[in-house]
């Protein structure tokens, strides 16, 4: 018998102190694997627990923005050492808390740990310009300058990776931060942060108010001393944070849904597609932006690749992601079982083929969780909802396709825009495909999910708002550039007049 942890002490952190919600309000972490395990219990946050931490970050910026640079990438790097040996137990809490198998949420905390050490070098390289000027004994240059206070709220798939993406670039560019974690994922929230404390950071400088979107999500976006608003979710969510940030002109960075198609061509490797699409698809119970969550086959190969897809499926091992031999862990609530489940339905009335799976597991060891089946549907066609929407789960949608350009058609026809794939032995199809395909991110013969921290990160068209996160583009939504010009002539000189 496994030993269950004691429940985390889910108190807000504010200025440095651990404080309950004002009104004394809480609210329960647990876990989908076992819905009767509680993770731990935390501040159920309203609009004062948010004053009290926009308050505490916006006195903590005084000093935080002067100093320099080098230094805060210092504490990131020393927060991103921590994590790396804590790796172990934060995987574990993370699959306890969220469900995504053990190896997976190895993975996750690693991104974390490459993003700190990535970004923390960046303190020693965030360059600005330095350029002529027109006029002479002038210089002119850029430096970038923080927000401010800025509000970061996050999603539950990527419990520390995706804090991590945002926390760290916008620490290391000098603003300080006010975290509002997903619901559903408060404890891995909290163990992020205190990585960063117990990297050395000043108290005041990240604090974290547990609670819910319309709460203290709500009034996060809406508090005036907030400056920017770094937001990853869904797209509904995402057009109201970005309305409400529009009104109060705050800088707002956008990362929402996907729906993201790997396009298999009738040249491709069907067995290495076949390894992309099974991992695409359905790595995280299909739970992640970048999911590949429809397959667009070239009908030469559509029948080898959906029967050895379908085979495959049909073995991955669903269960307890803490097992170390599961595949497939379960999804993050009973809600989103009954959306998954609503969407096969959906798929069955609008004349998909269901070749697999479609149904909740609740047998075995599967009785206190919440499991999905790994769900394909075949003769799947633009115009069905289950081509069209984010589902979430492990399901996905094989669409035929006529030819290279017919592929490539269907594969940009949604309203999303985050990451394509296509496999491809012929290098001028792969190059085609490259160029049109209409995603911030494109993968050839590798699925749609597997980003480094390296690149950018982001979407066009509905996936976000034209921010990116990770790579050295990070800092650009948590800075403001400054121009400075330096005039040591001794005399007025007018600029665009005093040329000649
Ligand atoms: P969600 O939009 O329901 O919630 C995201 C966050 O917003 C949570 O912290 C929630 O509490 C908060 N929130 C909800 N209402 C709010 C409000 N009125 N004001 C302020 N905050 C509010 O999304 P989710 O279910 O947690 O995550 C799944 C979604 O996230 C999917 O659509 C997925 O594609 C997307 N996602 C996108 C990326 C990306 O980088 N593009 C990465 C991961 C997940």
């Amino acid at each position: 018998m496994t030993q269950v942890a004691a429940p985390v002490d889910g108190l807000n952190l504010i200025g440095g102190s651990r404080r309950p919600a004002r009104d004394g309000a809480t609210f329960e972490s647990r876990s989908p694997a076992h819905r009767d395990e509680v993770v731990g219990v935390f501040a159920r946050s309203s609009s004062a627990d948010v004053d009290d931490a926009v308050a505490a970050a916006a006195a903590a910026f005084r000093d935080w923005r002067r100093t320099p640079w080098p230094a805060r990438g210092d504490i990131v790097l020393r927060a991103a050492q921590v994590l790396e040996r804590r790796k172990e137990e934060l995987a574990r809490l993370m699959t306890r808390e969220m469900g995504k198998v053990l190896v997976e949420a190895r993975g996750d905390v690693q991104e974390a740990i490459d993003m700190g050490k990535f970004i923390a070098g960046e303190g020693r390289r965030a360059f600005g310009e330095t350029v002529p000027s027109e006029l002479r004994d002038k210089w002119a240059m850029t430096m970038r300058q923080p927000l401010g206070v800025v509000g970061i709220i996050t999603p539950w798939n990527f419990p520390i990776a995706i804090p991590s993406w945002k926390i760290f670039p916008a620490l290391l560019a000098g603003n300080t931060v006010v975290f509002k974690p997903a619901e559903d994922t408060p404890a891995c929230a909290l163990a992020f942060v205190e990585a960063l404390r117990e990297a050395g950071l000043p108290d005041g400088v990240v604090n974290v108010v547990f609670g819910y979107g319309e709460e203290a999500g709500e009034a996060l976006i809406r508090h005036p001393q907030v400056r920017g608003v770094s937001f990853t979710g869904s797209v509904e969510v995402g057009r109201h944070v970005s309305e409400v940030c529009g009104a109060g002109l705050k800088r707002c960075s956008l990362e929402l849904g996907g729906k993201n198609a790997i396009v298999v061509l009738d040249d491709a490797d069907v067995e290495l597609a076949v390894d992309g699409a099974l991992w695409g698809a359905f790595g995280t119970s299909g739970q992640r932006c970048t999911a590949s969550s429809r397959l667009v086959v070239q009908r030469g190969v559509l029948l080898p690749f959906t029967e050895q897809l379908r085979e495959r499926a049909a073995a991955l091992r669903v269960g307890d992601g803490l097992d170390e031999r599961v595949q497939v862990g379960p999804v993050i609530n009973e809600k989103q079982l009954g959306r998954i489940h609503g969407y096969t339905e959906i798929g069955v009335e609008e004349g998909a083929r269901l070749i697999l799976g479609g149904a909740v597991s609740a047998e075995g060891d599967h009785a206190d969780g919440w499991f999905y089946l790994p769900t394909i549907f075949s003769d799947v066609r633009s115009g069905m909802r289950v081509a069209q929407e984010e589902i979430f789960g492990p399901t996905t949608a094989i669409m035929p396709a006529e030819n290279a350009d017919d592929a490539l058609r269907i594969a940009n026809g949604t309203s999303y825009g985050l990451s394509l794939s296509v496999y491809t032995r012929d290098v001028r199809a792969a190059f085609r495909a490259v160029e049109e395909l209409e995603a911030g991110i494109v993968y050839v013969n590798a699925p749609t999910i597997g980003a480094e921290i390296q690149l950018p990160f982001g979407g066009i068209k509905d996936t976000g708002n034209g921010h990116r996160e990770a790579g050295r583009v990070a800092l650009d939504q948590f800075s403001e550039w400054k121009s400075i010009y330096i005039d040591y002539s001794g005399h007025l000189q007018r600029a665009q007049i005093d040329t000649e």
